[in-house]
């Protein structure tokens, strides 16, 4: 369906402007009041006014005034401070469930994470949401305001109605996710907070990009790599998720025709040879029910047992196939690798996946593209819905939060105030 015209209201262009200042004032802190007039094409009045606002409400905080040896007012520095503005991000993984509390300047204030009970949906969310509602509750004991919520699912996600299309690797398909996790957090008291739903490698993305160097790499490939494999692609300032939520899922290209069975259904995927299933197979560290014995895998790996070293080695080689391929389809500035298998398979892998990318530059005579490590490790998913709960605030224009069916309407809008 074609995506309609943008309209707004007064108090949709009044957020728009709010949420530009703090965006240019989150690339270069500092900026005085006429710094930011002349930046965004503002009157001063109306930046005065604006900035009065978010100081008022903990966005921004005012360093003394500088002395220019000018006449008239001297301009004070303005910066983001976000010490009582706080996001809640989650992830809903495979097998277990981590939820932080982050700053809007991305520090990790609160980590909490429980193994997975159960993988019935209904469970499943239940857990979830226990568990944010406490992090909630701590924030708001602290003084803190809680502006958003993100949750990271692991497989296709479509964000506006908060369906999870296809999850090969925890059995969903088609699970109404966003309704469930909704009506729990109404239920809750989280009904007027904006909550966001989106794949765990999106997410991923998204943290890395708002929270990550300035000015932002653009555009930034985030690969995840564990029992599922995939990427989250940040394009001109916006995470691409493609037609319908399952842009990026580079875990499942064909590698090989007729090949090895995936976990999706098909035969040859990348993520049949690289995922960390097929790691603990090639190690010994899977069992005859597919479980991986992860105690064992990271024994092995630690004291770089020769079978992990081949099986983490294997993976990374595929791994640097994945990269060469997501390197000629987006030219990225950076691509950043994280999940499970990097911080098991550590050196081993990534020096794997490298060589072999190196390799495929040296061949094309061209000099290979950035790759780095996660910034924020097993944290980047959660961390990551913080990040876009944040992303899309500051982005009144991108991403509604996720309609919640039978309860009461969300403003498409946040109230701030
Ligand atoms: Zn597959």
């Amino acid at each position: 369906m074609p995506t309609a015209p943008m309209t707004g209201d007064q108090r949709f262009v009044k957020n728009l402007n709010r949420m530009a200042l703090l965006r240019l004032l989150r690339d270069e802190s500092g900026l005085s009041r006429a710094d930011l007039a002349n930046r965004s094409g503002l009157t001063k009045s109306t930046v005065s006014l604006i900035a009065k606002e978010l100081i008022d409400e903990g966005w921004l905080a005012e360093d003394g005034a500088l002395v220019t040896g000018a006449l008239g007012r001297r301009p004070t520095p303005l910066r983001i401070d976000g010490r009582h503005l706080v996001l809640i991000g989650s992830e809903l993984d495979t097998d277990i469930i981590r939820v932080v509390a982050v700053s809007i300047r991305g520090e990790v204030l609160e980590m909490n994470q429980a193994a997975l009970k159960s993988k019935d949906p209904d469970a499943a969310c239940h857990q979830l949401v226990q568990m944010v509602t406490a992090q909630s509750a701590k924030v708001t004991a602290a003084g803190s305001r809680l502006l958003g919520i993100g949750v990271g699912l692991p497989g296709a996600v479509d964000s506006t109605t908060g369906v999870l299309q296809f999850a090969p690797n925890i059995g969903w398909r088609g699970v109404e996710v966003g309704k469930r996790l909704g009506a729990e957090l109404t239920a809750a008291g989280l009904g007027a907070v904006p909550v966001y739903f989106q794949n765990e490698a999106d997410l991923a993305a998204v943290g890395e990009a708002e929270f990550g160097a300035r000015p932002v790499e653009d555009p930034l490939v985030y690969v995840s790599c564990g029992v599922g494999v995939g990427s989250g692609i940040i394009l001109n300032d916006s995470l691409f998720t493609g037609a319908t939520g399952s842009a990026g899922e580079i875990g499942h290209t064909t590698l090989f025709i007729d090949g090895r069975p995936c976990s999706c259904g098909r035969l040859g995927c990348a993520e049949a040879y690289m995922g960390l299933k097929a790691v603990a197979e090639k190690a010994g560290c899977l069992d005859a029910d597919g479980h991986i014995d992860r105690a064992a895998l990271k024994a092995l790996a630690g004291k770089r047992a020769a079978s992990a070293r081949d099986a983490f080695g294997a993976a990374g080689d595929v791994l640097g196939v994945l990269l060469q391929n997501v390197w000629t389809t987006f030219n990225p500035q950076v691509i950043v690798l994280g999940g499970e298998s990097v911080g098991l398979g550590g050196e081993q892998f990534l020096q794997a996946a490298i060589e072999r990318l190196e390799q495929f530059a040296k061949q094309a005579g061209l000099p290979g593209p950035d790759v780095r490590v996660a910034k924020y490790a097993e944290l980047a998913t959660a961390v990551g819905g913080a990040a876009f709960a944040l992303h899309s605030l500051l982005r009144p224009y991108s991403h509604a939060p996720t309609a919640r069916a039978s309860v009461s309407p969300v403003p498409s809008v946040p109230v701030l105030a």
